[in-house]
């Protein structure tokens, strides 16, 4: 295995990326509290709202409630990802091991080019940050770490507009009294789990027996404690064919106990990976299913097929042919669903086969490429909630072409 942890890793992290957008581009916004989002639900915030607690995935009457001068604007999601490819195109020239992470968060591994930066981690972040506020007049925040897991942890560290730069020397301190979910993958409700165990902070987590934890939460407690001790198993994934996947998943709020309407939410993911797929030029013929169930407790399951696949309906045969082999009755908390093994596709249409189909994907894709995911969709995905708020979600794996 690769040596995920003598490194140094950078995440850039936007600030209020979506607000700071529109406060760049509307300057009366400047200064203000403003949301961006739909009529119902709080997509993303300003600084300045944030301080009354405004919180993304808030429904807009609730923040309207705590922040009444806030100014509610309507997203657009195309104008923020046009932002985001230049910004992103701008990486390149500090290194070429680059993970776009999301729409606003990348990852980059500077081991090799720190040499070309007077060996200095935190004078290359400046000077990409500088750049950043020039061209944009927005701002981006970097943590530095020696690999991926803390240099999450000090970018959260150095928001908003700053640098932090976490030796490895300095982690297992600063490891030790932090509250467990300060990590980036621990959330509320996990949070509360782990209380119940007696474990508040890393330094609980990283001691407690780590069979107790494989027991409690499948794959997922190996990984929780290995967060816990500040190592890390991935590495910096650059946008290669060979290594690279195209994922979705989602939360669903609550959990979920009618499996038909999973099943649902696995083909409304499937078809989207599909269509990025398709859209990033690419056949795999890897599907991987992940399973949270309400308790945490995570596994993955995976099937590899003979033939390249493409299409969200193929990719959703096998999704639900591992499906259907799970436990029933526990309430899910997470779906996700990626292709790899991926290969540049030469679509040839062999004899037979049905070009209407591949007509008719192509015009679909193009127009929700266009016009947005849902321009037009299957009837069934009307019965799950498609709400703004599920954009954090669904961006998660996002990969921005460079
Ligand atoms: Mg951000």
């Amino acid at each position: 295995m690769k040596d995920c942890n003598n490194k140094i890793i950078m995440l850039m992290d936007m600030d209020a990326f979506f607000a700071s957008c529109e406060q760049q581009e509307k300057p009366f916004l400047r200064g203000k509290p403003i949301a961006v989002g739909g009529k119902n639900v709080v997509a993303a915030c300003s600084y300045e709202a944030k301080k009354y607690g405004v919180k993304s995935g808030m429904s807009t009457f609730e923040a309207l409630k705590i922040c009444p001068d806030l100014i509610v604007v309507p997203g657009d999601m195309e104008k923020y990802a046009s932002t985001s490819r230049e910004i992103m195109r701008m990486l390149p020239d500090y290194t070429p091991e680059i993970e776009i992470f999301s729409i606003d968060e990348a990852f980059l591994d500077i081991t090799g080019t720190i040499k070309f930066w007077n060996n200095d981690p935190v004078f290359l972040a400046e000077h990409l940050r500088r750049r950043i506020r020039k061209r944009f007049g927005i701002t981006a925040s970097i943590g530095i770490s020696y690999n991926k897991l803390i240099a999450k942890l000090a970018a959260s560290m150095a928001k908003p507009d700053g640098v932090k730069y976490i030796e490895k020397k300095d982690t297992h301190e600063i490891l030790e009294n932090l509250p467990v979910d300060e990590l980036s993958g621990i959330g509320r409700k996990l949070k509360i789990k782990l209380n119940e165990l007696g474990i508040a902070t890393c330094g609980e987590l990283g001691k407690f027996p780590v069979k107790i934890l494989k027991r409690l939460f499948g794959q997922y407690g190996m990984i929780l404690h290995y967060m816990a001790i500040g190592e890390d198993r991935g590495e910096v994934k650059e946008l290669t064919p060979k290594n690279r996947s195209i994922g979705h998943s989602r939360t669903i709020p609550g959990g979920i106990r009618d499996y038909n309407i999973a099943r649902i939410y696995l083909l409304r993911l499937c078809e989207m990976v599909g269509r990025r797929v398709r859209k990033a030029g690419f056949v795999g013929r890897t599907v991987t299913l992940t399973i949270r169930y309400d308790d945490f407790f995570t596994f993955s399951k995976q099937k590899s097929l003979y033939d390249y696949i493409d299409v969200g309906e193929d990719i959703y045969k096998e999704a639900l042919y591992l499906f259907n082999r799970i436990e029933t009755g526990k309430s899910i908390r997470l779906v996700g669903i990626s292709l790899s093994g991926l290969v540049k596709a030469s679509r040839q249409i062999t004899i037979g086969e049905n070009t209407d189909n591949i007509r008719f994907l192509h015009a679909l894709d193009s127009v929700n490429n266009r016009y947005g995911e849902d321009t037009i969709k299957r009837a069934s995905f009307s019965l799950i909630d498609v709400p703004v708020k599920s954009i954090s979600n669904f961006e998660k794996h996002l990969d921005l072409k460079l």
